[in-house]
């Protein structure tokens, strides 16, 4: 597996013993219903998670719920079923909040998903504390939505862009790292988990460096809150934000955890209802926190099912999820390594949730043509640069086939994978 997991504040790729840790994975199977279905004509194996997870019964039983139940507008009605809405919703935060460890249930923002947390920080705390001169600092292994908001903003404001570089492993360079940090330094902003190469980032470390020279920290959580424990309070971030779509929540619906001080300090964000303490054409006075960053009507219904997946997820056990994802990625990794013609990219001792690969060029196959002939035979992967266009150059490819895992996954959808992939190969060559 991978270096010891450092202390606490991360688990997804837990150093635990496997064997006090067993899921019983056809009960969980039995609980995604999308799972049991023919495509193609064959058993669906689902292995682009990364993407975004299948959803469990209790999730969708969940929206169910809220559209024929107390299906009314939140905060704001007197009448039962807003008050019965408003109570689910608040009480998804409260979710959010034990399972991320947020000192404060106000910093716990609904986002529409990683993107827009980004945006949103960029365009609030960044706008008004990054200026001409200073340095944002992302790595190269980042996705687009982790990219293109910061150069947004630094073209805006006059600030420039610095990359740390990673090595071919795909573990990212932290000489470089701390090399590039200085007092021009205002935010370093990385993945938790890389979706294209999945290795896992020594986020305590980057933390704690970008901390020394004054910098703040934001997070993109999206490829490790479904794998595992994450902890903000213990990782001592700044910022953190993930997608629920990736954690069995239903998709529009996400997380931005920031400091109360910086998200305060950031202001308003969009302008509208819900966000106001008061408004006349004079003068309009705002919210206090969560409301100031939520205006106009929240997506209530996925904001309960959020809670009903986080509550889903944390019931399995998420020492024992991340585990057996860790059997899974060691198991997949050998299957994959031993077929001739593949190369694997993304090769880092610590990675959680994803094998990606290549076929060797003499075969002469686009990632796309394995992904539609492993579709044929009922297998989801997903094919190309996975927004992730930079990582690609760096490798020279221009995409990969990456099969990303759930805890739904056995180790018979990876047979699956791999015998698959020896049948495209042989349909290639
Ligand atoms: N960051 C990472 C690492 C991701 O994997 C993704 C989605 O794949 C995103 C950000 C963007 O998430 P969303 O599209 O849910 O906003």
């Amino acid at each position: 597996m991978s270096a010891p997991a450092p202390a606490t504040a991360t688990a997804v790729v837990a150093d635990v013993p496997t064997q006090a840790l067993t899921l019983d994975i056809d009960a969980i199977r039995a609980q995604i219903p999308a799972l049991h279905q023919q495509v193609n004509g064959r058993p669906l194996v689902y292995l682009d998670n990364g993407a975004t997870s299948l959803k469990p019964q209790v999730v969708i039983d969940a929206l169910l719920d809220y559209y024929t139940g107390c299906c009314a507008n939140v905060h704001r009605g007197v009448h039962s079923l807003s008050q019965r809405a408003t109570t689910l919703l608040e009480q998804a935060r409260v979710t959010v909040q034990q399972h991320i460890g947020a000192p404060e249930l106000a910093e716990c923002i609904f986002v529409r998903g990683v993107t827009e947390g980004i945006n949103l920080i960029a365009q609030t705390w960044g706008a008004r504390h990054i200026g001409a001169g200073d340095e944002v600092l992302i790595s190269a292994m980042e996705h687009h939505s982790n990219i293109v908001p910061w150069q947004v903003l630094c073209d805006r404001v006059g600030a420039t862009l610095k990359v740390i570089p990673f090595d071919e492993s795909g573990t990212l360079d932290m000489a470089a790292f701390t090399a590039l940090l200085s007092p021009k330094t205002k935010l370093v902003s990385v993945g938790h988990v890389s979706n294209a190469l999945g290795t896992v980032h020594p986020v305590e470390r980057i933390i704690a460096a970008a901390h020394a020279v004054g910098a703040k920290v934001l997070i993109d959580g999206a490829q490790a809150i479904p794998h595992g424990r994450v902890d903000v309070s213990e990782l001592g971030c700044d910022f953190y934000v993930f997608s629920g779509h990736k954690v069995y929540a239903p998709t529009g619906i996400g997380v931005l955890w920031g400091r109360r001080e910086l998200l305060e300090a950031g202001g308003h964000w969009h302008g509208g209802g819900d966000m106001i303490r008061r408004v006349t054409f004079e003068e309009t006075t705002y919210a206090e926190l969560p409301g100031l960053l939520e205006a106009g009507t929240p997506h209530i219904a996925g904001i309960i099912g959020l809670g009903a997946a986080l509550t889903w997820f944390n019931e399995l056990g998420l020492d024992a999820v991340a585990a057996h994802e860790q059997d899974l990625l060691a198991y997949g990794t050998q299957l994959l390594s031993e077929i001739d013609g593949v190369r694997m990219i993304g090769t880092a001792a610590n990675k959680a949730g994803v094998l990606g690969f290549v076929l060797d060029d003499h075969i002469g196959a686009h990632p796309s043509d394995v992904g539609m002939l492993l579709d044929q035979q009922g297998i989801a992967v997903r094919t190309g640069h996975h927004c992730a266009e930079p990582v690609m150059d760096q490798f020279g490819v221009p995409g990969t086939v990456r099969a990303s895992l759930a805890v739904y996954n056995n180790r018979a959808d990876l047979d699956a994978l791999a015998a698959g992939v020896r049948k495209a190969i042989g349909m290639l060559s």
